[in-house]
C-alpha cells in the first residue's frame, strides 16, 4: 500500500490555517490546505486590523498572551512593512472616568516594558487643550496618553501567507470544502469538494489540522471523525465605517461606561473605522451581520467623545465577524480568554490538531507552537524560520515605505500619487511586477472605477485566487468603498467571463 500523499492537511484558509501551512512547507513537510470560501473570508478579514498587545487584556491578567503579542508587533512589521505599520493611539481620560489615571498609567508602563519594543516609540502624556488630537473631541477631555501599536491589512496578511506557502510548494486550494475526513490504515482520507463545480476527490495525509476558526466545532461534529464537544464560544464583533471624523494619522482608544472599549481609527484615507462590539453569537458564522443594537451602541459610544456626534446616517459600510474563543467558562463574552489553545486528538495512529482561538497578532507564534505539536506526532522537520522571513512584497526595510513610493513613482510617472501609494501598501516590491511593461494609463487596461484597472484585477485573479468581485473589492483591496453598484456589476461580469484558471 502506498503512503499518504501529504504529511499535513490543513482545513481552513484563515490566518491560522495559512500561517501553519506556510511554516510547515518551509520546514520541508508536504502540505495541502483547503479553504471552502475565499482566503480570509471568515473571521480574518473582519477584525479591527490591529497588530497589538491588547492593552485591555491586562485587566484579565492575560500576561502570557499580551507579552507574546507585544513581542510579535515588530517581528511582523519587519516581515511585511507594506501591509503592517505603526499606529499611535490617543487614550483620553477625565476625572471620575471609567478607570483612574494611575491604573491606565500602570497598564501602559507594563505595555511599554513587557518586551519586544525597539523601534516603536514609548507612551507619552498629552495636553489635549494644545495637542491637535484634542480638536475633534469634547472639551472635557483635557488629558490623554498616547501609546504605540500597529496596523495590518488583515485580508492581505492571509493571502500573502497562502501565496508564500504555494510558492514554496504547498497545494493551496481556494473554494474547496472538506466534506469528510476519516481515519484509515493509520492516516487520514479527506474528501474535498470544489465549490464551483461540485467535483469531489480524496486526498490522503498523515496528520490533519482543523483551523476552521468559528467553524472548528462544526467541523468536529460533522465532517471529521473525532470526539466532538463544545470547545469554543462564538462572539460576534461588528465595525462601522463613516466619513472621516478627524484629520491626522493617530487613532483613538475610547473607554465606555460598560467597561468595554472601542477604537476610532483613520481608514483608507477618507474614512474612520469604529469598533468593535462583543456579543454572544449563535448560528452559522457566514450569516453574521451587524444589528441595529450594535449600530446604536457604536454611534453612542463614539458620540460620548467626539464633539460632533456619530449617527447611523454617517455609516458608509459596516462589517461583522465571529471570534471563536476557547470556552473557559467565563460568564461574559468580553471576559472569555483571548489566548489560543492547541489540542491533539489521536486514534489509530492518525493525529488531528485542533486550533481554538488565536489573534491575527499571534498567528506566527501559534503556527510555531502548532509545528511543535505536529513534530511530536509525525516527526520533526526543519526548525523555526518565519521570525526572520519576509512575506511576498515585504522585502524592503521597515522604514522604507516612502523610498518604495519614490521608486515606483519614478518608474511609472503616469500614476497618481494616491494610486502609487495604494499599490505600494498592497503589493510592496511586487507592485512593479504587477505593473510590468505599462508605459501609460492606457496600458493598465480597462478602468473599473476609482484607481482599479484590469492589470491589477488580472494579477489578483492569477496570483491571489480572486474569483468574485467581492474578493477584490472587500478583501484584496478596499475599492468597494469607492466603486458604484454599476461599476461593481461590470467587474463581476468581467471576472465571470475569464475562463476558470488555476492560480500559479
Ligand atoms: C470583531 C473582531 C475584531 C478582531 N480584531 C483583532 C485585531 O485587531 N487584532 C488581532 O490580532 N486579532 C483580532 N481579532 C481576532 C482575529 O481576527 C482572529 O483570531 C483570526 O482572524 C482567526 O483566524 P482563523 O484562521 O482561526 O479563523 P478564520 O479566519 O475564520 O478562518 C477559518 C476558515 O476556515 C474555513 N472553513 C471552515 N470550515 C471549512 C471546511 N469544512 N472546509 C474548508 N474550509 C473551511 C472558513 O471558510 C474560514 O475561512 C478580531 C476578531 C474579531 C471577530
Amino acid at each position: 500500500m502506498n503512503g499518504p500523499e501529504f504529511d499535513i492537511f490543513v482545513i481552513g484558509g484563515g490566518i491560522n490555517g495559512c500561517g501553519i501551512a506556510r511554516d510547515a512547507i518551509g520546514r520541508g513537510y508536504k502540505v495541502a490546505l483547503a479553504e471552502m470560501n475565499d482566503f480570509g473570508a471568515g473571521t480574518s478579514s473582519g477584525s479591527t486590523k490591529l497588530i497589538h498587545g491588547g492593552l485591555r487584556y491586562l485587566e484579565y491578567y492575560e500576561f502570557r498572551l499580551v507579552r507574546e503579542a507585544l513581542m510579535e508587533r515588530e517581528v511582523l512589521w519587519a516581515m511585511a512593512p507594506h501591509i503592517i505599520w505603526p499606529l499611535r493611539f490617543v487614550l483620553p481620560f477625565q476625572k471620575g472616568g471609567v478607570r483612574p489615571a494611575w491604573l491606565i498609567r500602570l497598564g501602559l508602563f507594563l505595555y511599554d516594558h513587557l518586551g519586544g519594543r525597539k523601534l516603536l516609540p514609548p507612551t507619552r502624556s498629552l495636553d489635549m487643550r494644545r495637542d491637535p488630537a484634542g480638536g475633534p473631541l469634547k472639551p472635557l477631555f483635557t488629558k490623554a496618553f498616547e501609546y504605540s501599536d500597529g496596523w495590518v491589512d488583515d485580508a492581505r496578511l492571509v493571502v500573502l501567507n497562502a501565496r508564500d506557502a504555494a510558492d514554496k510548494g504547498a497545494l493551496i486550494l481556494a473554494r474547496t470544502k472538506v466534506v469528510s475526513a476519516r481515519r484509515r490504515d493509520g492516516f487520514w482520507s479527506i474528501e474535498i469538494e470544489d465549490q464551483a463545480s461540485g467535483a469531489r476527490r480524496v486526498i490522503t495525509a498523515r496528520m490533519l489540522v482543523n483551523a476552521a476558526g468559528p467553524w472548528v466545532d462544526h467541523v468536529l461534529s460533522g465532517a471529521v471523525e473525532a470526539n466532538a464537544r463544545r470547545n469554543v464560544r462564538l462572539v460576534q464583533g461588528s465595525h462601522i465605517v463613516v466619513k472621516k471624523k478627524f484629520e491626522g494619522p493617530r487613532a483613538y482608544f475610547f473607554q465606555n461606561p460598560d467597561n468595554r472599549i472601542i477604537f476610532a481609527i483613520p481608514y483608507e484615507q477618507d474614512f474612520t473605522l469604529i469598533g468593535t462590539t462583543d456579543r454572544d453569537f449563535e448560528g452559522d458564522p457566514k450569516d453574521v451581520k451587524i444589528s441595529q443594537g450594535e449600530i446604536g451602541y457604536l454611534c453612542s459610544a463614539a458620540s460620548e467623545y467626539f464633539s460632533e456626534p456619530v449617527t447611523a446616517q454617517d455609516i458608509v459600510w459596516s462589517y461583522s465577524a465571529v471570534r471563536s474563543l476557547y470556552d473557559d467558562g467565563a460568564s461574559k463574552a468580553q471576559e472569555a480568554t483571548r489566548d489560543y489553545v492547541l489540542k491533539v486528538d489521536e486514534a489509530n495512529g492518525a493525529p488531528l490538531l485542533n486550533v481554538f482561538g488565536g489573534k491575527l497578532t499571534t498567528y506566527r507564534r501559534l503556527a510555531e507552537h502548532a509545528l511543535e505539536k505536529i513534530g511530536e506526532k509525525i516527526g520533526t522537520r526543519g526548525s523555526p524560520w518565519t521570525a526572520k522571513s519576509r512575506l511576498p512584497g515585504g522585502d524592503f526595510p521597515v522604514l522604507g515605505y516612502e523610498e518604495q513610493v519614490r521608486a515606483l513613482a519614478a518608474a511609472y510617472p503616469f500614476l497618481t500619487d494616491a494610486h502609487t501609494r495604494r499599490l505600494v501598501r498592497s503589493y510592496g516590491t511586487a507592485a512593479a511586477a504587477l505593473l510590468g511593461d505599462a508605459r501609460s494609463q492606457r496600458d493598465l487596461g480597462h478602468h473599473f472605477g476609482s484607481d482599479l484597472y484590469a492589470r491589477e484585477v488580472d494579477w489578483l485573479m492569477t496570483r491571489e485566487w480572486a474569483f468574485r468581485a467581492e474578493d477584490i473589492l472587500w478583501r484584496r483591496t478596499k475599492q468597494g468603498l469607492r466603486l458604484s453598484q454599476e461599476e461593481t456589476n461590470f467587474l463581476e461580469e468581467y471576472m465571470a467571463a475569464v475562463p476558470a484558471r488555476s492560480v500559479g
